[in-house]
């Protein structure tokens, strides 16, 4: 079953689906943008792997993604996202004593997001190969894809 189109370049692909509640704004917007202002989301996180199967006919076995879940639910569930930049948004939530996520990112833009948790997997030992972020039913960012450029 192994390499089982490894000739062909071919391989097997799955994903997961996990969801968090949050409240984030986009800098670098002008005021009259909507996403200029505080806001929430029910985001959607698929995580995806690709692969030759093991012996069990498995790229990864859904049971071990419990780690990447656990780390979505407590730096993520229910938070008010924060770029480090910020710092207008962090002193308010300080202020109101709310939970933040105040994350190493440029914005809190769902393609920055992406990124982040594509790289944060990375560096616990999972080898995802793509994040995909939903912040709304018709809306979806995707990191990494492949660019020509
Ligand atoms: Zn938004």
């Amino acid at each position: 079953m192994k390499m089982i189109d490894q000739a062909r370049g071919l391989a097997f692909s799955l994903a997961k689906d996990f969801h968090f509640a949050a409240a984030h704004r986009l800098l670098h917007l002008p005021e009259e943008h909507k996403c200029s202002h505080l806001h929430g989301h029910n985001y959607i996180v698929r995580i995806c792997f690709s692969g030759d199967l093991d012996e069990r006919g498995f790229v990864i076995d859904y049971g071990d993604l419990e780690p990447l879940k656990s780390i979505i639910d407590r730096k993520l569930d229910h938070r008010v996202l924060i770029a480090e930049s910020d710092l207008e948004l962090i002193g308010f939530c300080t202020s109101l004593n709310t939970n933040m996520a105040v994350l190493p990112i440029e914005n809190t833009s769902a393609e920055y997001l992406a990124k982040y948790l594509y790289d944060k997997f990375h560096k616990i030992g999972f080898e995802v190969s793509q994040i995909i972020i939903s912040e709304t039913p018709k809306t979806w960012a995707i990191y990494p894809i492949h660019s020509s450029k």
